[in-house]
């Protein structure tokens, strides 16, 4: 039966009965009777409207499910509510479930969460966070993150949006701890920022280099006063018999070779435990490469032909780091190029960015190699790598100084071919 049904009926017997008192009493009766029937309806409705309207006022506070009690269509109304408002709470309590659940799982990561609005204030962080950066969960809300994290490597990375590497923060404060913090997007214009505790890997790898510099230390005085005994026992001729020649000549090899290592290791260390270089010293480089030239074709004793293009000024830099870092490239393309190549040295600017290239027809390399070739110790063809005095730490050397100067190390190679590395510096470093 449709809703109005009831209520139709309801109007129409009154109709009638109204009807019949006009005509079997006098029509004043009737007009009467039909106008308080009326009123008493409009009452009903108005007392029923009344309860619905303060059951709506009180659930806006109370999360009561209790409806009033009703009969008809009032009743129906009443009781499609009470379903209404069962399931509102139910949805209600399901969706606080999923978001306690949730920030559990944000409080037992072992990361610090900090959520940010498109303006890098902070919404919501979990505890780990409060603790790693002295956020206040409650009263620092609202506040931009750049207010209660200081640092101005930090304020940069969070203006720059586009970088991807995460900063490195060191707290002075105790408890002392290194932090990596990153960024990154979420929904619309929201971030989520990360920070992770990398103490202990930290501490590990500074005793990691620590180690490898400090071995290297001391390799390094036994080391030379064995190559100095060698020397001498050639100069003075007395390795006499050509067996103890042969074994002589064997171990002033092994050792020089040890000698080689040992300063590409300090050489290393060196470059990971010194600050990048300042952008205030200016180094020639055209005169840095005029030198290198000599000695690339001292190495290569006449057997490359060697030729530099200078079409670009001085640099901001570490002479030395650039020094060693050219003349690993340069000292790699001879000793990977078979007698007679070509080696060109460019320095030049390109789309005008300062870049150094060192192009050879020598070998050339495998495509697969390519991105491991500046792994410390790895070599394709490890045989020619020793035979021509290589450590396998050339090219980590390189790509280690040019990190420190803001560039980056491109390398282009066709086997057979030859190959192109390419140091490419930031604009700002030009002098
Ligand atoms: P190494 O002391 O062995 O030369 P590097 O780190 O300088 O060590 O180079 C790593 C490897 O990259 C080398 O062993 C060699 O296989 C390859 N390589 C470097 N430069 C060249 C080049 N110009 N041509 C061919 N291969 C090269």
């Amino acid at each position: 039966m449709p809703f109005w049904a009831g209520p139709l009926l309801r109007i129409l017997t009154l109709i009638v009965v109204a009807l019949a008192v006009g005509l079997f009493l006098d029509d004043a009766t009737g007009w009467a009777l039909l106008a308080a029937g009326l009123a008493a309806g409009y009452a009903y409705h108005l007392i029923q409207l009344g309860r619905l309207t303060r059951w709506l006022d009180r659930t806006r506070w109370e999360n009561a499910v209790a409806v009033p009690e009703s009969s008809g269509e009032w009743g129906d109304a009443f009781a499609a509510l009470y379903r209404l408002r069962r399931e509102e709470l139910a949805g209600r309590e399901r969706l606080s479930d999923s978001l306690e659940r949730l920030s559990q799982a944000a409080e037992a990561l072992p990361d610090g969460i900090v959520l940010l609005d498109a303006m890098k204030r902070i919404e919501w962080c979990n505890s780990v966070a409060t603790r790693h950066l002295g956020i206040d969960a409650v009263q620092d809300r609202g506040m931009p993150i750049t207010h209660l994290v200081r640092e101005p490597v930090f304020t940069a990375y969070v203006q720059d949006e586009g970088k991807v590497d995460p900063v490195v923060l060191k707290s002075t404060s105790p408890p002392v701890r290194t932090l990596s913090l990153s960024m990154i997007p979420f929904a619309e214009s929201g971030r989520l920022l990360i920070s992770r505790d990398i103490t202990a890997i930290e501490l590990a790898d500074t005793m990691r280099r620590d180690f490898v510099a400090n071995v290297s230390h001391e390799l390094r005085t036994p080391l030379t006063v064995i190559v100095g005994f060698l020397e001498g026992l050639a100069a003075g001729d007395v390795v006499a018999s050509p067996n103890l020649a042969r074994h002589h000549a064997l171990m002033y090899e092994q050792a020089l070779r040890m000698e080689r290592l040992v300063r590409d290791l300090l050489a290393l260390s060196a470059l990971d435990d010194t600050q990048p270089p300042a952008n205030e010293d200016v180094v020639d480089i055209p005169a840095l490469l005029a030198t290198l030239v000599e000695e690339g074709t001292a190495l290569s004793g006449g057997k490359h032909k060697l030729t530099l293009e200078i079409a670009a000024g001085n640099f901001y830099g570490s002479r030395e780091e650039l020094r060693s870092a050219f003349s690993n490239l340069i000292s790699n393309a001879v000793r990977y190029s078979p007698e007679g190549g070509d080696i060109a040295l460019r320095w030049v600017l390109r789309d005008g960015l300062p870049v150094f290239e060192v192009a050879d027809n020598g070998i050339g390399i495998a495509t697969d190699h390519i991105p491991r070739l500046t792994e410390r110790f790895y070599r394709v063809d490890k045989g020619r790598s020793s035979a021509t005095g290589g450590t396998g730490l050339g090219l980590a050397i390189a790509k280690h100084v040019l990190i420190r100067h803001q560039g980056k190390l491109e390398i282009e190679s066709t086997p057979g071919k030859g190959s192109t590395f390419r140091a490419v510096f930031p604009k700002a470093r030009l002098s």
